[in-house]
């Protein structure tokens, strides 16, 4: 840790939780973010200012005026620019010590293996296409996947280790093939709501990477956006889960 750095991080470093040993874990992780919307703006935002040493951002979409409500990440001027381009060059000014690594192309099972890359995966996407193949592809390469949603007021995190015994999957908990390709997309959300989600995805990617114990996994956190009631669920694991016979559409 470079004097510069002990300056920059100092209040990360001053957590006993973390210390000098948490922030160069943080520095040589690599953590790849999948969707840079609403939910992988303070997310992005989060692991960058961390020191979170490599990011990689993969998303096809390019900045629309409707996204700028809740997808804090970009300005007027972005719009009509790809959100992987536009988020690196926010994320540099934020931080020029993180490598920020894009991929400008939709996640599919032609380049999914570009998780075995990377030590942690958080999952901000908008639909349960996406989502499954980045639960097949972490179930193959055992990565740690924080997943999260938001939907209307209510919004959703959880934190899947599958690859130890009895912990569940994505696939455990949302199974056969729902119907809301609408969903998310076009579904109203508040910015606010995807933020504190997405705030929670960075928290959940940190405190992995640095090794604290306490965490969610096999978990779901429910937060009613609108009572701020939340709930923690037991995710248990399905002994039938479709993700044990493993999907063909993987490279
Ligand atoms: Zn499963």
């Amino acid at each position: 840790v470079r004097e510069e750095q002990l300056r920059r991080y100092a209040r990360n470093i001053a957590l006993s939780e973390v210390g000098i040993k948490g922030q160069e874990k943080l520095l040589a992780a690599k953590v790849l973010v999948i969707g840079a919307g609403g939910l992988g703006s303070p997310l992005l935002s989060y692991l960058a200012v961390a020191g979170v040493g490599t990011i990689g951002i993969i998303d096809y979409d390019r900045v629309e005026l409707s996204n700028l409500q809740r997808q804090i990440l970009f300005e007027n001027s972005d719009i009509g620019r790809f959100k992987t381009q536009a988020a690196k060059d926010r994320l540099e000014e934020m931080n020029p010590d993180v490598n920020i690594i894009l991929y400008s192309e939709k996640f599919k099972p032609e380049n999914s293996n570009l998780i075995s890359e990377y030590d942690i995966i958080a999952d901000g996407s908008d639909n349960f296409a996406t989502r499954f193949l980045v639960n097949a592809a972490c179930l193959k390469y055992q990565k740690p996947l924080v997943s999260a949603a938001v939907r209307g007021f209510d919004g959703q995190i959880a934190l899947f280790k599958p690859y130890l015994a009895n912990q569940p999957c994505y696939r455990c908990l949302v199974s056969g093939e729902p119907d809301d390709e609408r969903g998310c997309r076009d579904a109203g959300i508040i910015g606010a709501l995807a933020g504190i989600i997405g705030s929670m995805q960075a928290l959940e990617v940190i405190k992995e990477i640095v090794g604290i114990e306490q965490s969610l996994a096999g978990n779901m956190l429910i937060l009613d956006g609108l009572t701020l009631n939340t709930r923690k669920v037991r995710i248990p694991k399905d002994p039938l889960c479709e993700c044990w016979v493993m999907p063909k559409n993987i490279k």
